[in-house]
């Protein structure tokens, strides 16, 4: 089937169209810079930018698969987890185009999306059972997914911070610009990832029992900025490239131990990566060599369809129709707190 896909959980417009798993366009417009300064996504300023984008971005979305409306069978939308208010415009933006085409319409869950992004990487499509493991500035989620339209089980997220916050915020702290993520991958290049022990939240033999698969990152950043402190008030210089490539570290270190052992401890042999965060040089790295190691085929798609995108949503709606299920009606609205195992917002 052929899909228009909307997704507005964040700071991405995302509008993206398949036939099946084949993509035929992902536009993609952000919002990143207009939060630069605030250090962080401002859910009004993202709201209103989704608002702009969105036209435009369907345009162009058609323009280069060249489809007409008329052609779609279906449109998907995200509807939620992810901001309210900015999930309301393409919640609302995707009714009035289903409406207008007289096309049913398909709400969906933005994080078992970004697990379905995997079906467009033509090189070796989605498998299943798979882990995933979904990180960006929103989300730190760790996910056991046995079918994708109708067996998602969370396993566990982070309490507090999201693995993409902690880049953003230790960056502030070393006085690097938003978003923390690539000038931090860029300022560990040449430090040792071994000059500061920092700590791995929930790894202690205490936090086996309720949060073996939970993240926890606020510690971590809170030892960063006490670290950098403590040398400039005994006016010493702070290492940069070290503190970046050790705190980098930490947070590898973590993501990728909770991702095997979920692996190990379910007998799943494979691991797939989403998120904005998979960017991460040295994630990516570490998640191969511990994934080989273990035995466990690694799957990274493109960064294309792993940072937030409306391809994905669009993929997620055409499974959902070949598997046979029904449209959602038009009374599902956005839900900031969607669970993982709700595929689909009737
Ligand atoms: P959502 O949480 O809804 O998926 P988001 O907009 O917060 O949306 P993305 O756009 O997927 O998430 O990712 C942005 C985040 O990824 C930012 O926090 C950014 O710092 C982080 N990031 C980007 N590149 C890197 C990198 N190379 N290393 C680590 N983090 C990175
Ligand atoms: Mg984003
Ligand atoms: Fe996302």
């Amino acid at each position: 089937p052929l899909v228009l896909g909307i997704e507005t959980s964040c700071d991405e417009t995302g509008v993206g169209i398949v036939r099946g798993t084949e993509l035929l366009a992902n536009v993609i417009a952000s919002s990143m810079d207009e939060h630069a300064r605030y250090g962080g996504v401002v859910p009004e300023v993202a709201a209103r930018a989704h608002l702009e984008a969105l036209g435009p971005s369907i345009d162009a979305a058609l323009a280069a698969s060249g489809v007409s409306l008329d052609d779609l069978d279906a449109v998907a939308v995200t509807s939620g987890p992810g901001l309210a208010g900015a999930l309301m415009v393409g919640v609302g933006a995707a009714k009035a185009l289903a409406l207008s085409i007289e096309k049913p319409i398909y709400a969906v869950n933005h994080l078992v999306g970004h697990v379905g992004a995997d079906l467009l990487d033509a090189d070796a499509p989605l498998e299943t059972p798979t882990i995933a493991l979904l990180v960006s500035g929103g989300h730190t989620s760790l996910l056991v997914v046995r079918d994708l339209v109708s067996d998602v089980e969370l396993l566990g997220e982070t309490i507090d911070d999201a693995a993409g916050e902690a880049f953003d915020k230790v960056a502030r702290v070393l006085g690097l610009p938003y978003p923390g993520g690539p000038e931090i991958d860029r300022a560990a290049i040449g430090g040792d990832p071994r000059a500061i022990r920092f700590p791995r939240g929930l790894t202690q033999p205490k936090d086996q029992a309720a949060h073996r698969y939970d993240f926890s990152f606020s510690g971590l950043k809170t030892a960063v900025a006490r670290w950098v402190e403590q040398r400039e008030a005994a006016g010493e210089p702070v290492p940069i490239a070290d503190v970046a490539a050790s705190f980098r570290e930490a947070v590898a270190d973590v993501l990728v131990t909770k991702a095997i052992a979920a692996c190990t401890d379910l007998g799943v042999p494979r691991l797939l990566l989403g998120g904005g965060v998979v960017a991460n040089a040295r994630l990516r790295e570490l998640a191969q060599e511990r994934a080989d190691a273990a035995g466990v085929a690694l799957r990274v798609p493109p960064l294309s369809l792993c940072t937030d995108n409306g391809a994905m949503i669009a993929a997620l709606g055409a499974q959902l129709i070949m598997a046979g299920h029904a449209p959602s009606g038009l009374s599902f609205g956005a839900d900031s707190t969607l669970p993982a195992t709700e595929v689909q917002v009737a």
